[in-house]
């Protein structure tokens, strides 16, 4: 009988599990259904694959993009494991192939679509098989709370009433406190474990900065990419489009990618993003959800993201391989204002429009903040840390100055318009324009009016957005995102409350020349000539194999072999990430790069 560790060792050549990993193996085995929510690049899928070559029956994989299950599949088979996928996007005969061998117990794990295994037929036929688990990957899409509902998704609901002797395990990498309660609720049947662990992604490099000409500032920021792949972010289809062909012309091999594209050009571009070098994606959100490439080297936002946890997810689908990966979001003050139309316009009720007014609050104060970037980011997780060294606000502090008289006058000018109006009416009242509504309403006459006059507008914009990243004063989305002071920005017009301190926006080319400075692609003790040469080994291998690279191995096995260059196949059994079946399918080729010299 093969125990864990042998399946860990001995088919995915890994020598320990992750943190995490083997309590949600142990829940399983012992026969109880678990939500794990684990960050992305944690290792989801080793907790589920582990398992499924223990039990006697077969596991269900269900997953909602069938890129994403071939990928898997075809991961899953290098390593010898035999799994089949079974979804509408395979000819007929392959998918009754796959079937036949699912039933005859040849296959251990069979990937299917949610809608393909929810039918009655299939239902039944599986259930004929006796299956051991049913695996739910992405499962906040069960949940309307959660940001991607999908309805084909509900039915799984179905599955613990259904199949009371099969475990059921879920996965998710981001589910705040109610999507995790609604989650388990639907799929875990009333005898489920709640997992979660740890949001921290020590090796992505945060950073923001205010976005002023994004032609410039994205060159720059790809600049220390050349032919790496990553995805640049955009709010609107009409700038995918707009970024993708501004990169083409500067010679990166960008595609742009949205909803607006028939399924052929999305599967293609798609495709084409998995298994080809260099490619940048330039995508709404509407790319991404379960992209399983290891090796996305940058991500980077364009527009500002809706809430923390979609930046979280978003950043999070770089460096998952381990290595160091870069991010950074350029924002700008009309996302915001874009974003909360977006909220007004959703057709929500009130207490909707607060809540996602709350979570753009949020968002905006993480750019704001003048501290860690990972401390704010974690600790909206409820994760405590420490600095990280890994920022752009610790390798390169922002310069702030005591403005705690303005924030006063901020807070003075909005309670004396009666807290009734936006930031761009306020901000004219302090300094003391003649607009029609300063006329109409008579707020010449208050005494705030013109208290700001010495400063220009960019410069209260950002005071508006710093005093609501310290919480003085928040946006009320619902109600036509009128300002509003809080307690704490009543106690420092009163004077009771501290100081109040202003990050002077940083100039844009420090702030590019920073991140340079910081960030390296490949982890310092590794020589990098011989990184190069065993990609390029990598390169030939795959394109005879008919895979994208990271199929035969991902950057961070190459790392270690560059760090502890094995000379025998015994030492190179020892990388982690080479199982035998690698081991006997690549490792001389490997070998014959690390033992030279
Ligand atoms: P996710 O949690 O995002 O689904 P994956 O399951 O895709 O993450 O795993 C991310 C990467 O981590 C993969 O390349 C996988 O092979 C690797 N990995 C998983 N578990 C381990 C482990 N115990 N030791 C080393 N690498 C691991
Ligand atoms: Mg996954
Ligand atoms: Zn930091």
């Amino acid at each position: 009988m093969s125990t864990r560790h042998d399946i860990l060792r001995d088919t995915f050549g890994f020598a320990a599990f992750r943190p995490g990993q083997e309590d949600v193996i142990d829940a399983l085995e012992r026969g109880r259904n678990v939500l794990a929510v684990m960050p992305t690049g944690a290792g989801k899928s080793l907790c589920y694959q582990v398992p499924a070559l223990l039990f006697g029956g077969p596991t269900i994989v269900v997953s909602p993009l069938t890129a994403l299950m071939d990928d898997q599949v075809a991961r899953l088979r290098m390593d010898g494991v035999p799994a089949v996928a079974i979804h509408s996007g395979m000819p007929r005969d392959e998918q009754v192939e796959a079937w036949r061998q699912l039933a005859a117990g040849r296959a251990r794990l069979a990937y299917m679509s949610p809608e393909r295994l929810m039918t009655e037929r299939m239902l039944a036929a599986v259930g004929r098989l006796g299956p051991a688990m049913f695996v739910v990957d992405e499962a906040h899409c069960v949940s309307k709370w959660g940001p991607s509902f999908r309805p084909e998704y509900a039915l799984l609901s179905a599955l613990p009433a259904r199949f009371p002797q099969a475990r059921i395990a879920a996965f998710t990498a981001t589910a705040d406190a109610a999507t995790r309660a609604d989650i388990s609720a639907q799929l875990l049947g009333g005898r489920g474990d709640v997992h979660v662990h740890g949001f921290d992604r020590p090796n992505l490099h945060l950073a923001v900065t205010p976005r002023d000409d994004w032609r410039a500032q994205l060159t720059d920021f790809l600049e220390p990419h050349p032919g790496r792949s990553g995805i640049v972010y955009c709010l609107s289809r009409a700038f995918t489009e707009e970024v993708a062909e501004y990169l083409a012309g500067t010679g990166v091999d960008a595609i742009a990618y949205h909803a607006g594209l028939d399924a052929g050009q999305r599967r293609d571009a798609q495709d084409r993003f998995m298994s080809e070098r260099g490619v940048v994606m330039v995508a709404t959100i509407a790319f991404g959800m379960g992209i399983d490439k290891p090796d996305i080297r940058f991500v980077c936002h364009l527009n500002l993201p809706g809430s923390v946890e979609a930046y979280y997810q978003e950043i999070g689908r770089a460096g998952r391989d381990g290595a160091p990966a870069d991010t950074r979001l350029f924002y700008g003050l009309d996302d915001v204002r874009m974003r909360r139309r977006f909220i007004q316009m959703d057709g929500g009720d009130e207490d909707h429009a607060r809540r996602e007014g709350q979570r753009l609050e949020a968002m905006v104060a993480y750019c704001e903040t003048a501290s860690c970037r990972r401390v704010a980011l974690l600790a909206y997780f409820d994760e405590a840390s420490e600095p990280c060294g890994n920022c752009d606000n610790c390798t390169d502090p922002p310069v702030t100055v005591d403005a705690t008289g303005e924030a006063r006058a901020l807070v003075q000018a909005i309670q004396q318009t009666g807290e009734m109006f936006g930031a761009a009416h306020v901000i004219d009242v302090l300094r003391g324009a003649d607009t029609e509504k300063v006329r109409q309403r008579g707020h010449q006459g208050v005494p705030a009016y013109g208290a700001g006059a010495s400063r220009d507008l960019a410069h209260w914009q950002a005071l508006v957005r710093q005093a609501g990243a310290a919480g003085l004063v928040t946006t009320d989305v619902a109600r036509y995102g009128r300002l509003v002071v809080t307690a704490r920005g009543r106690a420092l017009a009163d004077g009771d409350a501290g100081a109040f301190a202003f990050r002077e926006p940083r100039a844009r080319r420090s702030a590019t020349r920073g991140a340079k400075a910081t960030f390296r692609a490949v982890p310092r003790d590794v020589d990098e000539a011989l990184v190069e040469r065993l990609k390029a080994r990598r390169r030939e291998l795959a394109r005879e194999a008919g895979v994208p690279a990271y199929v035969v191995f991902p950057d961070a096995t190459l790392f270690e072999m560059a760090r502890s260059r094995p000379r025998t196949r015994d030492e190179m059994a020892g990388i982690s990430g080479v199982g035998p079946k690698r081991l006997e399918q690549y490792g001389d080729a490997f070998l014959e790069l690390t033992a030279a010299e």
